[in-house]
């Protein structure tokens, strides 16, 4: 297994996962939160606009004023400042809060595994809080897979791993192979830009349909709608 950082390792620890009982590693953005479109919102209100061209964010912004794509680090520029800024209110995705609650119910634990800057660690935990969801998060950067590895191992069960990138998949799928991958992308028009990558075990197009998948995944006779 790669090595985890420190600072992720600290958080993993924290996450309190329970051996013996069945887990769901999810995403935050495109899966719990409507990023996209409160992005896009965003940089609009600035000057640029998005292309909805393909499924990634870099090639896709550019400045109203003289139609240049900007580049990657002019991106997370925008990218920074967007998360500064919206972190703490960006709506959730419909349905989610409910299914991750009735998914709980029925005795799955759940850990939030999101790539937002660390700075925004607390305003993530807090918009989760707020809109019903308040579960372990632990902020990663970069690769998913050695931390969803580090969580699976600790709940030695069953586990589940819901993700709009396709890359955070085969991550996964390489680090953790008996973890199941749920490819799930919320918002409709930037779901159209992407396919199921092949690591992925499945490609539910909305939460209730998630929630079943995700039942279905770690065994569950029941917590599915
Ligand atoms: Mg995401």
């Amino acid at each position: 297994m790669t090595a985890l950082p420190a600072a992720t390792l600290a958080q993993l620890e924290a996450a309190g996962v329970e051996p013996g009982r069945p887990l769901l590693i999810s995403d935050a953005d495109e899966v719990l939160f409507r990023f996209v479109e409160t992005f896009v919102g965003h940089i609009e209100a600035r000057g640029y606009s998005f292309d909805w061209s393909s499924f990634r964010l870099t090639g896709n912004v550019r400045r109203a004023s003289d139609d240049t794509v900007l580049d990657q680090p002019q991106v997370f520029a925008l990218l920074q400042e967007f998360f500064a800024a919206h972190a703490e209110d960006m709506p959730p995705v419909p349905g989610a809060a409910e299914g991750l609650a009735r998914l709980a119910r029925a005795g799955v634990q759940i850990v939030v595994l999101t790539n937002i800057p660390p700075a925004q660690r607390d305003a993530r935990r807090l918009a989760l809080a707020r809109n019903r969801m308040p579960y372990p998060v632990v902020v990663n950067t970069g690769d998913k897979g050695p931390a969803a590895a580090w969580l699976a191992a600790r709940a030695g069960g069953p586990a589940v791993f819901v993700d709009d990138g396709p890359n955070n998949h085969v991550s996964v799928k390489q680090a953790a192979p008996e973890i199941a991958c749920l490819h799930f992308v919320a918002t409709e028009r930037l779901a159209r830009l992407v396919e199921k990558p092949p690591e992925a075990d499945g490609r539910p197009e909305d939460w209730p349909a998630l929630e079943r998948a995700v039942a279905v995944s770690l065994g569950l006779t029941c917590g599915g709608t």
